[in-house]
């Protein structure tokens, strides 16, 4: 905290100058409805660091190309709306000429090469991220809105642990599968989302390079930056032309670049309705598939939970990177006996919560990743109070232009309600209370999602008896939202299907045959 405009003691009065934070009771005695009056100085990142280019071209055989009909797109700030460069929008043309790139690399260059020589190019690839961690994380906030301290201390630092992590599996191939032989796939096309660009991309390309396979990659067209300044890096690390290449442009390119006769693997990452789509396009193509998802996941606190490490988890899992995760904790399901105690105390931590500027070092919410994102979350809050949940939102004053939306909590929440039900992928908390273990379970799995969810609670026996019962490929007990490349990550149901991470995300790209 840089500085604190007017020191007001607990339950002393708060001057008129600070905003009401919406009528709410506040534990911390600063009397009703009244948020805690202090003012950081701003702390921005610099943007030296980084060049962004006017124009971006496809990144094909190693090459920096135009689309072969010259169209681009722009892709902008959304903390600012402000344009930042022209990209390159690919035809299906260009989509045939990567494919064409990967499948030549494969076959005639990466293919061949001994795992412990391509475990060199990701070690390479994993320094080269680290070295130039700044400038990724500073770019990847521009472009996508996220605050910079979640880009430089989560993103980033993530993206590189997977390369190290899946160059120490390179090499050992013909250990990982004890009595089978591992062969590559082949020729992988990959689809990413726009909530962890440099993340997503990292989680696709380095099990897929490991294995030995070669990739076309298209990032999501509100943030490819951070994927054309990798596309930079794979030049620098000298990886062979055609190992990696990057495609830019809408939807219809991803489908046509999944649907390509020459791919062997697809791995996507997104929406479920998009997800169904790939899955519908490609079938009978004889493909390998991995589907990642949506989300709705409960984060379930129990009576015994330590209530203010559960706070925080509480806001980790759903104001983390604004709400934009797959895997949110968007349901918080808490015991009735406790709630009306966790509220207090989750709208007090809330007034604290700073909203604004994705490159100051302070902020904790950025901007919402596009207008049609942040439209969505206002429709569906919307919907939550006609509905008749209530509605809290601390007195946080949003900057003038931009993509902005107040952290948002909503209790008396019906589980028919739409914000009970729908992905918001923004910050926004649905409270449900429940009385049993039985009705948290069947609260919880109440969902056509199975991605993730949280346990809160004192009892060991309690969180192994939740986890066997919870329908969600990841369970976090007293924590939330922790990642980590050696573990597995996916989801049941409308979820998607297939892990990434681990060994079942390297074998994901593999061919497993009888030795
Ligand atoms: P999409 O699923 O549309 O986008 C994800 C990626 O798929 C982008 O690269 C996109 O390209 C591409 N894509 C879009 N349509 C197709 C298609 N028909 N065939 C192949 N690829 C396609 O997500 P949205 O950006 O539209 O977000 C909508 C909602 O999806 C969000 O509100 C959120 O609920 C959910 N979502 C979930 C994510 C997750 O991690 N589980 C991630 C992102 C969104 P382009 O960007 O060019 O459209």
């Amino acid at each position: 905290m840089a500085a604190m405009a007017t020191e007001t003691k607990p339950g002393a009065a708060v001057p008129a100058t600070v905003p009401k934070n919406g009528g709410a009771p506040n534990s911390w005695g600063l009397g009703d409805g009244q948020a805690i009056p202090w003012e950081y100085a701003p702390a921005p990142e610099s943007r030296e660091i980084v060049t962004i280019r006017e124009r971006y071209g496809l990144f094909v055989g190693g090459k920096d190309v135009a689309s072969s009909d010259g169209l681009t797109f722009t892709t902008i700030d959304p903390s600012t709306e402000e344009p930042l460069a022209e990209i390159a929008r690919a035809t299906e043309a260009d989509v045939d000429t990567a494919v064409r790139a990967a499948r030549q690399a494969q076959s005639k260059s990466w293919g061949k090469l001994p795992g412990r020589e391509r475990a060199k190019y990701l070690f390479r690839i994993a320094r080269l991220l680290q070295e130039r961690s700044r400038e990724f994380a500073v770019l990847e906030s521009i472009d996508s809105g996220k605050p910079i301290k979640e880009s430089r201390d989560v993103d980033v630092p993530l993206a590189a642990a997977h390369f190290w992590y899946y160059a120490g599996w390179a090499d050992k191939l013909d250990y990982a599968f004890p009595g089978r032989v591992a062969k590559p796939l082949g020729v992988a096309a990959q689809v990413i989302p726009w909530n962890f660009p440099l993340l997503m991309l990292a989680w696709k390309i380095a099990p897929a390079l490991a294995a030995g396979n070669t990739v076309v990659l298209k990032p999501a067209s509100t943030t490819p930056l951070t994927a054309l300044l990798f596309a930079d890096l794979c030049r620098q690390a000298d990886l062979p032309p055609g190992v990696v290449n990057i495609i830019t442009g809408p939807g219809e390119i991803g489908m046509a670049l999944v649907t390509h006769p020459d791919v062997d693997k697809v791995a996507f990452t997104g929406s479920t309705a998009v997800g169904r789509k790939i899955a519908q396009g490609i079938a009978g193509q004889g493909k390998a598939l991995t589907l990642e998802l949506g989300g709705k996941a409960a984060n379930i606190v129990f009576d015994d939970a330590p209530l203010d490490q559960a706070v925080e988890g509480i806001v980790n899992g759903i104001y983390f990177n604004q709400g934009e995760v797959c895997c949110a904790g968007s349901r918080l399901l808490v015991q009735e006996s406790i709630a009306d105690l966790l509220i207090a105390k989750l709208k007090d931590r809330l007034s604290t919560i700073r909203v604004g500027d994705p490159l100051d070092k302070n902020t904790d919410v950025g901007a919402i990743n596009s207008r049609a994102q942040l439209d969505k979350i206002t429709e569906l809050v919307a919907a939550g109070v006609a509905e008749g949940a209530e509605l809290y939102q601390p007195a946080c004053e949003l900057p003038g232009r931009g993509f902005f939306f107040r952290p948002t909590l909503f209790t008396n929440v019906a589980q028919s309600y739409r914000i009970a039900r729908e992905e918001i992928f923004g910050p926004v908390l649905s409270t449900i209370t429940f009385r049993t273990p039985e009705e948290a379970i069947e609260k919880a799995n109440n969902t056509p999602y199975g991605l993730s969810a949280g346990i809160w609670t004192d009892k060991g026996s309690r969180i192994l008896m939740m986890v066997k019962r919870m329908k969600a490929g990841v369970v976090w007990a007293n924590t939330f939202n922790k990642f980590d490349p050696t573990s597995p990550f996916g989801g049941y149901k409308e979820s998607g299907y297939g892990r990434e991470g681990g060994l079942p995300g390297l074998q994901a790209y593999l061919r497993l045959e009888d030795r």
